[in-house]
């Protein structure tokens, strides 16, 4: 009877004269062990819901990769943990996030096409068995399944978007005890169905902001990030420069090597200035070839030196394409506020394309301050 009443208790339901005089049925009938049964599954939901809301506030790929393995490894470990995600919305171009034991590592499986699984999970838009996926694709696609071997998957999670698929979540074989439980498998889908949901997002956003060939923002971003930046810069009180690089004689180099070699001319210029910026510095393509980079908190002889290191650089990178070698020279416009002088972002960018005007009148491959 002690025991009934700390139930009783327990469940919140006070000690009700009626609830005091059916004690025994009330008990026969197992309704106490429902009650704890339905707040066990409340507080799940419930730590799901807490879960979730951490998960939407992710900003960026790899936040979200990170939290969504340490929430799987917070309840089991599988041996491998393998996230493929479309990098680009028009090229087909993955990047792999590999995980063995919490830690990250390099990618064994190197797969360069969703393809293979856009065939299937474009059809069955859901969580499936390694196993099944396999059947589906085995005759044609034996040297996937091999690579995908490589991390004992157990099962497959696709990551769909409106566009179809945009990645996969690859999950291995559990570290301890035999295959996944009935509850683990519904706690995986619960949260891998809403991370991709939240990864679709973001990949959108970073789609809509990113220049596809360059990987640098776009214009139009670049735009509002320097409005921004003029306004921090104000506040503050401090300074900020603007460097505006053009490609010398670009047409040139597509007519002579051809435009393929000129897209690689510009990729790998973008992973230069990618390489030589500081933290907080913001680079974009802001048009065919042309660049721009906005140095914050940094004067405009400061710039004028940071300028001339990029021109060098480029001047000394060599472009390989078809076993040929490209070589090509950029003139840079440089422009600033000083410190506490207030300046629109289209002045800015005006004074930048003069001073590059100026550069490439004065005979191209330099710099030029405004
Ligand atoms: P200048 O030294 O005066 O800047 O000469 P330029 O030849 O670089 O300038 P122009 O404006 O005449 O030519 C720019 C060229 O850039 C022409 C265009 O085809 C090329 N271009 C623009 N966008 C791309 C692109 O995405 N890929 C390739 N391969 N070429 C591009
Ligand atoms: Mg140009
Ligand atoms: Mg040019």
């Amino acid at each position: 009877m002690e025991d009934m009443d700390n139930k009783k208790f327990d469940v919140g339901l006070g000690s009700h004269p009626d609830l005091i005089k059916h004690l025994g049925l009330l008990s026969r009938i197992g309704i106490w062990e429902h009650i704890s049964k339905l707040e066990k599954k409340l507080n799940e939901h419930q730590k799901m819901l807490g879960i979730l809301e951490e998960l939407f506030r992710q900003r960026t790929i790899i936040d979200l990769v990170t939290f969504i393995s340490s929430k799987i490894m917070d309840s089991f470990v599988p041996n491998h943990l393998a996230f493929l995600i479309k990098e680009a919305d028009a090229e087909d171009k993955l990047s792999t996030l590999c995980f063995k034991n919490l830690q990250m590592i390099e990618d064994p499986m190197k797969i360069t096409s969703l393809e293979p699984f856009r065939k299937v999970f474009d059809e069955e838009r859901t969580i499936l068995p390694f196993d099944f996926f396999k059947d589906r694709v085995e005759d044609e696609e034996a040297e996937l399944i091999k690579a995908m071997e490589k991390i004992e998957p157990d099962f497959l999670v696709p990551l769909m978007g409106m566009g179809g698929t945009y990645g996969l979540i690859i999950v291995g074989r559990k570290v301890v005890g035999s295959g996944y439980s009935y509850e683990e498998l519904d706690y995986i889908q619960k949260i891998l169905t809403f991370a991709s949901v939240s990864l679709t997002n973001t990949l959108h956003y970073r789609w809509s902001i990113v220049d596809s060939k360059t990987d640098l923002f776009e214009h139009d971003f670049f735009m509002q990030r320097l409005k921004e930046e003029i306004s921090r810069s104000e506040r503050y009180a401090q300074p900020l420069s603007l460097l505006m690089l053009d490609i010398d004689h670009f047409k040139d180099c597509n007519d002579t090597y051809g435009h393929l070699a000129g897209d690689k001319v510009l990729q790998e210029m973008a992973r230069l200035l990618k390489m030589a910026l500081r933290k907080g510095d913001i680079a974009a393509r802001f048009g065919g070839e042309e660049f721009v980079v906005l140095l914050v908190q940094c004067e405009h002889t400061e710039a004028l030196k940071i300028a001339e290191r990029i021109r060098l650089m480029i001047r000394q990178m060599s472009v390989f394409f078809q076993n040929q070698e490209i070589k090509v020279t950029v003139s840079i416009g440089i422009s600033g506020n000083h410190s506490g002088n207030s300046l629109d972002p289209q002045t800015l960018i005006d004074q930048a394309d003069k001073a590059l005007y100026q550069s490439k009148k004065n005979g191209r491959n330099q710099c030029t301050l405004f």
